[in-house]
């Protein structure tokens, strides 16, 4: 996914209205319905990719506050792109690691957190780098509202299966789990499609996808 040496992105970044510039981040614990500007829910993708998916539910749902989280300036200059095109005023990105998400969200601010098509990591020795594991459920854990929603889909049955094994040992629980998404009717209701699920749903991988409602 990582797009390599695209002039000018962080440029465009640091230019873009859509963006939560990286100097106020420090700042932003607790004002994110002022950064808004309206007492709507917050909703969260951690590694949003090119901004698909988010792109779509916030046109679905203007009601709602919406923040993509990018690792990389290469990759979020696609989402922006998108952007441009749309403006959405309940869109915004935040160019960042994820492993700092408790600094730049206030305790219970958010009331949703989806990830998808989360790195794999394969190596034994990276999996705390997982965005599913449970140093990063000890993070959403204080983002997350007490009432919230984690939602997360990957086609990838070792990475879920690990995510699976990492919340009884987080305290978490799933009360939703398929191995096989696309072919649940009453699930499928409402998915919105990520560029990845289509990639990968396209040459015929399941999907999995657990829910957690606090
Ligand atoms: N969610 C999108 C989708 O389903 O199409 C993109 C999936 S892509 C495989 C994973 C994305 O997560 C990449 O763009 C990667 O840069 C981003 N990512 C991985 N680790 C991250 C982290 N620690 N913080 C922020 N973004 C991260």
């Amino acid at each position: 996914m990582r797009l390599r040496n695209i002039t000018g992105s962080r440029e465009v970044i640091a230019e873009s209205p859509y963006v939560v510039p990286e100097d106020t981040l420090e700042a932003c614990p607790g004002t994110w319905h002022e950064i808004f500007g309206n007492d709507h829910p917050i909703h969260i993708e951690i590694g949003m990719g090119k901004g698909r998916f988010l792109n779509t539910l916030a046109k679905q749902n203007p009601q709602i506050n919406y923040v993509g989280i990018e690792k990389y300036s290469s990759v979020l200059l696609r989402a922006i792109q998108k952007m441009e095109e749309d403006e959405l005023p309940n869109l915004k990105f935040i160019r960042m690691d994820a492993e700092d998400i408790d600094k730049v969200f206030g305790k219970g601010e958010v009331d949703r957190i989806y990830l998808n098509f989360s790195d794999p990591w394969p190596k034994d020795r990276h999996a705390k780098r997982r965005l599913p594991s449970r140093q990063f459920l000890a993070r959403y854990d204080v983002i997350l509202k007490k009432e919230g929603t984690l939602e997360f889909k990957t086609d990838n049955r070792p990475l879920f299966d690990f995510a699976i094994e990492e919340l009884e040992p987080a305290g978490w629980k799933a009360q939703v789990i398929t191995y096989d998404l696309h072919n649940d009717a009453a699930l499928m209701e409402g998915n919105v499609m990520t560029e990845y699920e289509e990639k990968f749903s396209s040459v015929g991988n399941p999907i999995c996808k657990y829910i957690i409602y606090r």
